[in-house]
């Protein structure tokens, strides 16, 4: 008689779940809350007919570097990556913008001085991203399959980004490695941001930035019509509310965050485990903006329109001071800003000659202050005359994003917070396994976190597999 798993959470890791359970001959059945799956992988019209916004992620190193989706057809299914000609643009006060460009031997070049630098610190893991992929992107610890590569980027990826930083001369790409730091909602002087700093670097020249024609949809469109192949539909508008509600399963997947998990789950788990579960701590959010715009952004440094990801935050020190306000609990005046211009690159998804910007700034969890002016504050800064640009916004509060997604806890985007010790032990030292024996955790809240890349659905699923003897 076939087994029988359920993921709950049509989000990547769950989507990521289920292809992995049912290519191993298991019966498969998705439960999504949400009528649309993808969790923060959807789109949708948020500001006016014909313009097509990414409601949560939006650019894709991890899901084009994947070490699991690459290895699916997902481009037999829809899915196409778009390479804007760079992967990120910074722009600097006085007009002028760094571009990091994704041939590497271009990017040191670019960087001039600090050329040499970069390439020590990136290189032997761009020309290395098939086995440096699977050694960053799973649970540690544990023995990776290349062991000095990975030691060598251990090795500076317990440093800060401000040690690492350090290490250019050139204010210019100080000011670039704080932004790809601030991916990781630390303050920029915490062990691990330099390891974020590294990770997105690398990505850049490894992999590129992509994002996918028509949006973030046709990612989970993708992975869903190849989980209709292997004979799964979800069923969405399913939100499960116990896991009384779903017997006769060999494995239970949850594609949610520790706190979900505790609501739903809490009578079948010991009380040391709900105990752990309630220490996980989750970390700051975001408030979004999505745009229509009736042209394309009107950057002071026309390099700009060469990425689709721009980060807006001028120098290290000034993102350094954002980043610790928001660690601290408070707002920062000039918040560090993610912008995506998708519609540069895929004319798709406004009306001809419209455009889309999609736009989020770091708050405290659950905050309810509004950030509008200071995030737009802070692109007029490098693009003067942006807010002439606007047809319609739409504004997502941390407390509105979790409305549309449960996982986003407070507005955390990640996930829970990744210090060190998240990072270790996310979210217990069990990692995917509880102590109910068929009940797995598969969300971005355990190893490798937040990111669209579909790791922690793959190795909850495998680990699931190899308890019920499948592997
Ligand atoms: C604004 C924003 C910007 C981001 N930008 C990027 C980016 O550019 N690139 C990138 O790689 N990552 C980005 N991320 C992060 C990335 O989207 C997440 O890390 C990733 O989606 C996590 O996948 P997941 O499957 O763990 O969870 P989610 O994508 O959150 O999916 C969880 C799913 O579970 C469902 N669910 C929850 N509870 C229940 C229940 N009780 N019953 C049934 N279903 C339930 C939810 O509805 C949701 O569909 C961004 C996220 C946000 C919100």
């Amino acid at each position: 008689m076939s087994r029988k798993a359920c993921v709950i959470g049509a989000g990547p890791n769950g989507l990521a779940a289920a292809i992995v359970l049912a290519r191993a001959g298991l019966q498969v059945d998705v439960f999504e809350a949400e009528p649309t799956p993808g969790g923060a992988a959807r789109s949708m019209e948020l500001t006016l007919p014909g313009f097509v916004h990414d409601f949560g992620s939006a650019v894709y190193p991890l899901a084009a570097g994947s070490p699991f989706f690459t290895s699916l057809p997902l481009q037999d299914h829809g899915l196409e990556w778009i390479h804007p000609a760079a992967p990120l643009a910074h722009p600097l006060d006085g007009g002028t913008a760094i571009v990091l460009e994704r041939d590497l031997e271009a990017a040191k070049c670019a960087l001039g001085e600090d050329g040499n630098t970069w390439g020590r610190l990136v290189q032997p893991f761009v020309e290395r991203w098939d086995e440096f992929a699977p050694g960053v992107l799973r649970p540690l610890p544990s023995i990776p399959n290349h062991p000095w590569l990975m030691a060598r980027f251990g090795m500076n990826a317990l440093f800060s980004a401000k040690t690492i930083a350090r290490r250019f001369r050139n204010a210019r790409t100080r000011a670039m490695f704080a932004g790809l730091a601030a991916h990781s909602f630390l303050s920029l002087d915490e062990p691990l941001t330099g390891a974020f700093g590294m990770l997105f670097a690398v990505s850049a020249h490894a992999v590129g930035w992509p994002i996918p024609r028509g949006g973030a949809q046709s990612l989970t469109n993708a992975l869903c019509r190849y989980l209709a192949t292997l004979g799964v539909n979800i069923k969405t508008s399913s939100r499960v509310e116990s896991l009384a509600e779903l017997p006769g399963y060999d494995a239970v997947l949850c594609d949610i965050t520790p706190r979900q998990l505790l609501y739903l789950a809490g009578e079948r788990l010991s009380d040391a485990f709900k105990r752990r579960l309630e220490r996980f701590r989750y970390g700051p959010a975001a408030f979004k903006v999505d745009y229509a715009l009736s042209r394309p952004i009107p950057w002071k440094a026309s390099e700009c329109m060469r990425a689709a990801s721009v980060h807006l935050g001028g120098s290290f020190e000034e993102i350094a001071a954002s980043e610790k306000a928001v660690r601290n609990g408070q707002h920062a005046d000039r918040p560090f800003v993610l912008l995506a211009q998708p519609t540069l690159f895929d004319s798709s998804r406004a009306p001809a000659g419209r455009h889309i910007a999609w736009a989020y700034c770091h708050v405290p969890n659950g905050s309810k202050m509004n950030m509008l002016e200071k995030l737009e504050n802070q692109i007029e800064r490098f693009a003067p005359g942006f807010r002439e640009t606007v047809l319609a916004r739409n504004v997502y509060s941390p407390a509105q994003l979790e409305s549309m997604d449960a996982n986003l806890v407070g507005g955390d985007i990640g996930g829970g917070v990744m210090d060190l010790r998240q990072f270790l032990f996310r979210p217990t030292s069990r990692h995917y396994a509880t102590s109910a024996k068929d009940v797995y955790i598969c969300s971005s809240s355990t190893p490798p976190g937040g990111g669209v890349h579909g790791m922690c659905g793959y190795h909850a699923a495998m680990q699931a597999l190899a308890n019920l003897g499948i592997r």
